[in-house]
């Protein structure tokens, strides 16, 4: 089978060591500690880190989620760039007869080359209408049990944001988590108690932190205060400087800590394009060098990439280039429960980002074959 050395400061626990992989096909066969190798390493760079991986991708590159199997392909296909080798496509809140089309195209995608697709994450529609932001309401207001069946038993979907306030949310948790779906809670207007009521349902992490939740109050700390403390909870969070002020950032660091926060990028269809006008969700999206806006000014998805993210954690907050790229390997892994991914040890799939010290990416390699490299 066919063999491949990759050397550099290997991302190891929580830190960046001097060493090699090998890889033999799909798979970590070796780590070894030191700079001094005994054959020429194929491919060599500053830092050597597990794949970056992503659980919100609403789209990117001119592509939706959505019907059409060929936008997950061109995902796929562009999302190394970004040094990401897996990824959740995510779908927001849909019309029901919308979603089977969905799982149809993320079963016709199957596995391709490039960044790997792990199933979709469902961003609603079991949401608060009072935190919509911007999916749309009437689908939020109409989704029913019904659809909550036809969702909960598609074989594709791995991880589900929902508002744990709503009637019967404890329920569809419960559901949600037999089936090893993870449970993320979001779009939510929820008391602390709430939250924590939803958390000891078995949900494990927050969508999108500060964004489309209650906010903090010193006598009402709400959801930003429940996904902030309590330790049982992951929080997603967007480092892009738009959705969260580069200070709220900090402070998220500050309380979580790197093994608490998996960066997403929430990505939208004009990520990697040119400022213009762009459908998302079926609704017009302004774009511009910065923001994705709706007409009210309501913000829809990023348009900042995650290796981005990666980069503004270690310029904004005290986390060192370790923790910030754990954020955005292991910690996603982990909450998603894979363990052969998020983590440089043998016998992990080979999915790896090469990056220089600056955190720039350099080259990407997922399941043992080099899928990017920069002209
Ligand atoms: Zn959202």
């Amino acid at each position: 089978m066919r063999e491949l050395t990759v050397f550099g400061k290997l991302l190891l626990g929580n830190a960046l060591v001097p060493g090699s992989i090998t890889i033999v096909g799909d798979r970590i066969t070796d780590v070894r500690r030191g700079g001094d190798t005994d054959k020429i390493a194929d491919l060599a760079a500053d830092i050597v880190a597990p794949g970056l991986i992503d659980l919100q991708v609403n789209g990117g590159f001119g592509v939706e989620v959505g019907a059409d199997p060929s936008s997950i392909l061109t995902l796929a296909q562009r999302l190394p760039e970004a040094g990401v080798t897996a990824f959740l496509p995510t779908l927001i809140t849909s019309p029901a007869a919308f979603y089977p089309q969905v799982f149809e195209a993320v079963r016709a995608a199957g596995i391709p080359d490039g960044a790997e697709p792990l199933g979709l994450h469902l961003e609603g529609p079991f949401l608060s209408p009072r935190r919509a932001g911007a999916h749309r309401l009437d689908l939020i207001e109409a989704a029913d049990d019904a659809l909550f069946n036809s969702l909960h038993e598609a074989s594709s979907v791995r991880l589900v944001t929902l508002a744990p306030e709503r009637p019967g949310a404890a329920e569809r948790i419960r559901r949600l988590r037999e089936r090893r779906i993870a449970v993320s809670l979001g779009h939510t207007d929820a008391t602390y108690e709430q939250f924590v009521q939803g958390v000891d349902q078995g949900a494990m992490m927050a969508t999108h932190l500060y964004n489309a939740m209650s906010p903090f109050g010193h006598r009402a700390p709400g959801v930003i205060g429940a996904a902030l403390v309590d330790d049982r909870v992951t929080v997603g969070l967007i480092a892009d400087g738009v959705h969260s002020h580069p200070a709220s950032v900090r402070l998220a660091v500050r309380a979580k800590g790197a093994d608490r926060i998996a960066l997403v990028s929430d990505i939208m269809p004009a990520a990697g394009m040119p400022p213009g006008v762009y459908i998302f969700g079926g609704q017009q999206v302004t774009v511009d060098r910065l923001t994705a806006k709706l007409a009210d000014g309501t913000l829809a998805g990023s348009i900042a990439t995650l290796d981005q993210a990666v980069r503004n954690i270690v310029r904004w907050t005290d986390a060192t280039p370790a923790d910030a790229l754990r954020m955005a390997g292991d910690v996603p892994a982990r909450t998603l429960g894979l363990p052969d991914r998020g983590r440089i040890v043998t016998g992990a799939i080979a999915d790896l980002a090469l990056l220089d010290d600056d955190l720039t990416v350099r080259a990407t390699i997922a399941r043992g074959h080099v899928v990017y490299q920069r002209p």
